[in-house]
């Protein structure tokens, strides 16, 4: 069992196993099968060719023998930080095939998020793309090397330069020893309230039934074509994209970026039926949809989720569309839910889904931890057969974001109504949904203080009509006030995901405090910034 890894009590893991939730296949295992089954069916699509589930599996094969043979072991952790291509589907089953753990970065990431990733995680390869988006990776490689002695191997698909070619690994297979499905299969970041993200274990048993029940409460089949246009490595695309639609025997569609222009013409030329967007995303599809020259009649649902859909733009989806909008949540610590096509229109319209799984367990709670009745808003607490019971390596933020009996306290506000739909109301966490990317406050405001003229920082999420919400930095200087962009340059120069930069900046003279001396957010949430210091 991989170190630091929390497992479910025996209890539950029996009961996990009895029940078939768990159903003891590991995931490599699980793609084997699909390439048995579903052999001559297309498996993905990218942007450069199409892929049968016997091709992938195959394919699969060759990189896992490469790798292992270049030295990645069973429990390694690699950082994988590839576009949506059909290299990110095979590197990761590669890996899992050979028992080594994959740990995903988003494009966006950089320095600041790599390191820690690498520090984290103790990976010891790191698997980048050359160039993508006009941003070169292999820069990005070697600023993260100066700073870490961890990631001994960059893996580089396409010009490796001075590192080694991810292509040139692949070789003949070979034969490699079961994994155990009862022990990590993947790191997933989590989007964190805290310092630095925190890693989420998820397991082969837990993860893979997230993907099938995410499959059945969709009712996926051989003619999903699902496509994937936000980035494959979150927790969501992973498990409703990806896992999912193989369970079905369906197709991976690739979509390299999520604009209704490049988008639309992914929809019509490969028969879309299925996609997942976030609300800022679904905006601009629904603004172009009157537009748009290409067919999108393929389109059977659109999924939205990832932060709150606005109940106005829920109802114009469908009319702009032409297909039924779902909407659901999530969270890479485990729970998710969808709606089904039996969910009337103003539940689809006003709730966020519910729970895949049967087992999920959900407790709604006061600030005192009194359960609250039917239907009233408190915070969310659950557990279930793929929700973890504690953050990877965790140590004493476990003690915080768990109970004693092993529920995950999420930080979110919702009602659970009696139909079982669950409707988000916000949040307690100290944590911005900008767009469905999460930003730990904490992680910005840390980064900022080491700013000269930073005395005192407080970052905080307001309205946005696209976004949902964006970042806006209250700052107390210690001299001259600092500008907008010096601060923005000075993150970049960080190396910190472009989404953290604050969207905003204010200077005032001092931060509220609430009456026991903490810094009163709530008050600096409702003043909306009169203007940015830009
Ligand atoms: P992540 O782990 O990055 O997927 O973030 C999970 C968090 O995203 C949840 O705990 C919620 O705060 C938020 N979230 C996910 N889906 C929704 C949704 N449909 N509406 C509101 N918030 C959501």
């Amino acid at each position: 069992m991989l170190d630091g890894f929390e497992p479910w009590p025996d209890e539950f893991a029996q009961k996990y196993r009895e029940l078939g939730y768990w159903n003891g296949e590991p995931l490599d295992a699980a793609m084997r099968r699909y390439g048995l089954t579903f052999a001559n069916a297309t498996a993905v699509i990218d942007r450069f060719g199409e892929w049968t589930y016997a091709d992938l599996d195959h394919e699969i094969d060759h990189y896992a023998a490469g790798l292992s043979s270049f030295g990645i072991k069973d429990r390694d952790r690699v950082i994988v930080q590839l576009p949506n291509r059909v290299e990110f589907v095979v590197v990761m089953f590669a890996l899992l095939r050979i028992g080594a753990i994959p740990v995903f970065a988003l494009p966006a990431h950089r320095t600041t998020e790599i390191v820690h990733f690498a520090e984290c995680t103790d990976a010891v390869a790191y698997v980048i793309p050359d160039v993508a988006d006009e941003f070169d990776y292999r820069d990005l490689a070697r600023t993260v090397r100066n700073q870490t002695d961890k990631l001994a191997n960059v893996l580089v698909l396409g010009d490796p330069a001075e590192f080694t070619s991810l292509e040139s690994l692949r070789q003949e297979p070979t034969s490699h020893a079961p994994t155990d499905p009862g022990d990590v299969a993947v790191l997933l970041m989590s989007g964190g309230t805290t310092g630095l993200p925190k890693f989420v274990a998820r397991t082969h048993d837990d993860w893979s039934y997230s993907g099938r029940a995410t499959a059945e409460s969709s009712s996926y089949d051989t003619t999903t074509r699902h496509m994937v246009c936000l980035p494959l490595g979150h927790n969501w695309t992973l498990t409703h994209g990806l896992m999912a639609t193989f369970h079905a025997g369906g197709t991976l569609v690739l979509g390299e970026s999520p604009d209704p222009g490049t988008a639309f013409k992914l929809v019509e030329k490969h028969g879309v039926t299925d996609t997942g967007l976030v609300p800022g995303i679904a905006l601009a599809w629904v603004e172009m949809a009157p537009y748009a020259t290409e067919d999108l009649s393929s389109l059977r649902r659109v999924v939205i989720g990832g932060t709150k859909l606005a109940a106005e733009l829920a109802r114009r989806v469908e009319p702009a569309l032409g297909c039924q909008l779902h909407q659901a949540f999530g969270m890479a610590e485990g729970l998710c839910g969808f709606q089904s096509g039996d969910d009337d229109l103003e539940t689809r319209i006003n709730a966020q889904g519910r729970p895949v799984s049967p087992a999920d367990e959900i407790r709604v709670v006061s600030e005192a931890g009194d359960e609250v009745a039917r239907g009233e808003v408190g915070q969310l607490l659950t557990r279930g057969p793929y929700t973890v019971r504690g953050y990877y390596r965790g140590g004493q933020h476990n003690v915080n974001s768990f109970t004693t009996d092993g529920f995950y306290r999420t930080g979110d506000l919702i009602r659970h109504l009696p139909n079982g739909q669950v409707v988000f109301e916000g949040r307690v966490k100290d944590q911005i949904n900008r767009g469905g990317e999460k930003i730990a406050a904490e992680e910005v405001e840390n980064l900022l203080l080491a700013h000269p003229a930073v005395l005192e920082v407080a970052l905080v999420g307001i309205a946005d009509e696209v976004l949902g919400e964006c970042s806006c930095a209250y700052v107390v200087a210690r001299d001259d006030a600092p500008r907008q962009a010096e601060l923005a340059r000075f993150l970049n120069e960080q190396g910190v995901a472009a989404f953290k930069i604050p969207d905003l900046v204010r200077v005032i003279d001092a931060l509220p405090r609430t009456a026991i001396g903490k810094v009163d957010k709530k008050t600096l949430r409702s003043s909306a910034p009169e203007k940015a210091t830009a």
